[in-house]
């Protein structure tokens, strides 16, 4: 068995909390299922400021660039509000994907039918949506040179952004969310908005020219990203995997969060290139949701958004596909049984802590096998 190495991060406020429910799934697949994980631990945010004065030591950022993939809890807090900015726990999230090149953003949509009720839409609307939204997240208007404001002179100013897509970088997220699409419905949307933005002409023609040199067994539509948004709170469910730009991304990110409800359940994670010895791809694994403090402490975060995250990383980095299955699953038979959080509480439910829903899940998920 081939030992696959995790480096854990939890951060600061809830995310060590949500992080303890992931361990403790780790030990069970350890124990019970000779997993082979080798965890690690590090500081990231706030509590790697208080240690070694900086948002992530050079000793953590090494861990995580050897690591097969890292767990990301949440960082922040108004303990480090005055922090020199260069540190501020932000700093820490901001170097791993700098240094890891984590190029694609991937953000499911998943309803579990026990909380289509919490979306703001119609129950049927949202009821077993699956989608995966997969965004460019190193490139375009965020990063795109110039990037300032000029004084012209007259009493006026010019905010100037500018979006850049370089055919390279339009061809590794195209081949990211085809791969994906192959492991799910096999159908690829991207969006753009080819009628205004020449960025869009370019992305549209090199999406379509990846799709027919080596994904032609995937259905492949094209969307203007606008019309995209209308579509997704219409009728969510006729996309599987959509691929877009970094702020359109960002966008429908958070459009398809609130399809599904509470910040509390939504996982992600972060793809970068391939390493250049073994060519696994780094990766990194984070819920959603940032540290909360207002609830940090209490024992009343919800850990399914970090449960959920840890379940793309076996998807994803380990192809442990059965176990990803079945943690989902046991995620959602635990709704089902009525047993909920404090984000997510409903009529005639039970409410449990963290570490309640961590035990339910653990519980559940060994059931299962
Ligand atoms: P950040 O700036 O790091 O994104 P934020 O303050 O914008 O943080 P979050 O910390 O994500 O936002 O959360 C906003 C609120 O949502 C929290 O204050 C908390 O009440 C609630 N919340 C977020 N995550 C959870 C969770 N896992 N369980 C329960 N409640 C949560
Ligand atoms: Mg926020």
């Amino acid at each position: 068995m081939m030992t696959k190495t995790l480096l854990l991060l939890p951060g600061d406020g809830i995310g060590p909390e949500a992080m303890a429910e992931v361990e403790k799934l780790v030990a069970v697949m350890n124990k019970e299922e000779s997993a082979g994980f080798e965890t690690e631990k590090g500081l990231v945010g706030g509590a790697a400021y208080d240690a070694h004065g900086a948002a992530i030591s050079e000793d953590d950022m090494a861990k995580a660039m050897a690591a097969d993939a890292v767990l990301f809890g949440a960082v922040g807090g108004p303990k480090w509000d005055d922090v020199p900015y260069e540190v501020r726990p932000e700093a820490g999230l901001l170097r791993l994907r700098k240094d890891m090149e984590l190029f694609a953003n991937l953000r499911p949509a998943i309803c579990y039918p026990a909380l289509a009720s919490a979306s703001s839409l119609k129950p049927d609307v949202v009821e077993g949506l699956d989608i995966l939204i997969v965004r460019e997240l190193t490139g375009g208007v965020y990063f795109g040179e110039p990037k300032e404001i000029i004084d012209l002179g007259n009493g006026q100013k010019r905010g100037i952004d500018t979006q850049v897509y370089d055919t390279f970088e339009i061809e590794r997220i195209a081949g990211v969310a085809f791969d994906l699409a192959r492991t799910r419905g096999n159908k690829v949307c991207s969006m753009e908005k080819r009628n205004v933005m020449k960025s869009g002409v370019l992305w549209n023609e090199v999406v379509s020219a990846v799709h027919k040199a080596s994904y032609s067994d995937v259905e492949l539509t094209h969307m203007l990203a606008d019309a995209g948004g209308m579509q997704m709170v219409r009728w969510p469910k006729q996309f599987d995997v959509i691929v877009t730009d970094n702020l359109f991304g960002d966008m429908l990110s958070d459009v398809a969060a609130m399809l599904t409800g509470s910040l509390g359940m939504l996982p992600s994670a972060s793809l970068g290139a391939p390493d250049a010895k073994s060519g696994k791809r780094k990766a990194l694994y984070e819920p959603v949701h940032g540290s909360a403090p207002d609830i940090a402490g209490q024992g009343a975060a919800n850990p399914i958004a970090m449960i959920a995250s840890f379940a793309m990383c076996l998807r994803y980095s380990f192809e442990m596909v059965e176990q990803a299955d079945r943690l989902e699953k046991a995620i959602a038979d635990v709704l089902e049984s009525g047993i909920r959080t404090g984000d997510i509480m409903a009529d005639g439910c039970r409410k449990v802590s963290t570490s309640e829903m961590g035990d339910e899940i653990a519980a559940k998920y060994r059931e299962l096998s």
